[in-house]
C-alpha cells in the first residue's frame, strides 16, 4: 500500500517513516526543502528507503502542494507542525502552519477518492489546557477539549496552535466525510532518528547540560517508538476512531532530574526549579483508549536513558 507522511524528517514522522518501511509500505514523504541533504540523510538510510521511500517537496502553507503527493495514496499521516516555544509572531510562525496546513493537507484528501483514512498528529496541547482543575486525582480523557481563549489569555501559543487545528480537522473531516482518526501524544521522549535537535529532545538535553535549574511544570510523557506506533495502529485498525492521548506517566521535571541523577550520577543535574512557587501539581491521563491500539508505554525510567543515550551519540552532550 501507498501512505504519505508530511513533515517527513521531523522526531516523531522519521520513526512513523521507519516502521512503515519496515512494514512493507510505499512511503511518500513530503518535506520543504528536498535538497537539505543534513535533514534528509537518515530517512535516505532507512532500510527500504532505496526500493520504497519517494520525497516530494511541499509547503503547508502553498495552495495545492499537496494534491500530487496525496493521489493515489491509500492513507496519509500529518504530522507537520511547527513546534517551537520561544515565538515573537504566533501568527505566522505557529498558527497559520497549523491551521491552514491542516486544511490545505486536508483538502488535498479530498480531491483524492483513494484516501481512506487520514491520521492527524494532535497532541495533549489540544485536550488538556482549560480552567477545569488538574490535581493528583483528576483524570483528562479524550472527552477533554483545550480551549482556546483560556491559551491565549496564558500565551501559550503552541497549545493554541494544536488546540485550533485539531478543531478545524474535525470540523472539516465531518463536513468533508473524512475518515479521520487523531493521535495526541504528551511529550515525546526517546531516540532521534534525525540530525537536528526537537523541542521535546530539549528539554532533556537541558536537564543534563549544566543548567542552574529545572522548569516549575508538569508534563505527560511518551515515548517515541509508542507514538510512531500508534499512528500506524490507529491507520491499520479499521474500528479506530476519534482522539487517542498518549502519556505512559504524568510527571514534573523535579521528577525527570531525579530519574536522571540515578541513571547518571556523574552529571551536573538541577536539583532546584526555576522558580520558588509550589510545584506545579501531577495529574493523571487515561490510557484505556490507547491500550486498545495495543501501545506498550515504555516506561519513563527507559524513554530516559533512550534520550540521553541517543543525544550523546548525536554529540548533542558529552
Ligand atoms: P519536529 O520539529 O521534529 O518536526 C516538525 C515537522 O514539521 C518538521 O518536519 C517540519 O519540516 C514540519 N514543518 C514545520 N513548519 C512547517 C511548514 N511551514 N511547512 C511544512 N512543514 C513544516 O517536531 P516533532 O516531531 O516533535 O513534531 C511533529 C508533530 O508532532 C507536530 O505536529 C507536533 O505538534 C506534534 N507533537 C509533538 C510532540 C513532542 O513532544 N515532540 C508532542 C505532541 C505532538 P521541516 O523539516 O521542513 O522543517
Amino acid at each position: 500500500k501507498v501512505v504519505c507522511v508530511t513533515g517527513a524528517s521531523g522526531y516523531i514522522a522519521s520513526w512513523i517513516v521507519k516502521f512503515l518501511l519496515q512494514r512493507g509500505y510505499t512511503v511518500r514523504a513530503t518535506v520543504r526543502n528536498p535538497g537539505d541533504h543534513k535533514k534528509l540523510e537518515h530517512l535516505l538510510k532507512l532500510e527500504g528507503a532505496k526500493e520504497r521511500l519517494h520525497l516530494f517537496k511541499a509547503d503547508l502553507l502553498a495552495e495545492n502542494s499537496f494534491d500530487s503527493v496525496v493521489e493515489g495514496c491509500d492513507g496519509v499521516f500529518h504530522t507537520a507542525s511547527p513546534f517551537i516555544v520561544n515565538v515573537k509572531d504566533p501568527q505566522t510562525e505557529l498558527l497559520d502552519p497549523a491551521v491552514k496546513g491542516t486544511l490545505n493537507v486536508l483538502k488535498s484528501c479530498v480531491k483524492s477518492p483513494s484516501v481512506k483514512r487520514v491520521v492527524l498528529t494532535s497532541s495533549v496541547a489540544a485536550v488538556a489546557y482549560n480552567e477545569r482543575p488538574k490535581t493528583p486525582e483528576v483524570v483528562v480523557d479524550e472527552t477533554w477539549f483545550s480551549n482556546p481563549d483560556y491559551c491565549r489569555e496564558n500565551g501559550i501559543w503552541y497549545m493554541l496552535s494544536k488546540t485550533l487545528a485539531e478543531d478545524a480537522a474535525w470540523k472539516f473531516a465531518k463536513e468533508n466525510s473524512i475518515d479521520l482518526v487523531t493521535v495526541n501524544p504528551a511529550m515525546v521522549v526517546g531516540p532521534l532518528l534525525q540530525a537536528e535537535l526537537n523541542t521535546s529532545a530539549a528539554a532533556i538535553l537541558n536537564l543534563i547540560n549544566g543548567s542552574e535549574t529545572f522548569p516549575n511544570d508538569t508534563y505527560g510523557w511518551i515515548n517515541v517508538k509508542d507514538v510512531a506506533n500508534a499512528h500506524i495502529q490507529a491507520y491499520e485498525i479499521a474500528s479506530a476512531s476519534g482522539r487517542y492521548c498518549l502519556v505512559e506517566r504524568v510527571a514534573h521535571f523535579s521528577e525527570l532530574a531525579k530519574i536522571l541523577r540515578d541513571l547518571y550520577p556523574t552529571y551536573q543535574v538541577p536539583k532546584k526549579a526555576a522558580n520558588d512557587k509550589p510545584y506545579v501539581s501531577t495529574f493523571q491521563v487515561s490510557k484505556e483508549k490507547a491500550k486498545t491500539l495495543g501501545i506498550e508505554f515504555i516506561p519513563l525510567e527507559v524513554s530516559l536513558k533512550e534520550t540521553v543515550e541517543s543525544l550523546k551519540e548525536k554529540k548533542f552532550t558529552n
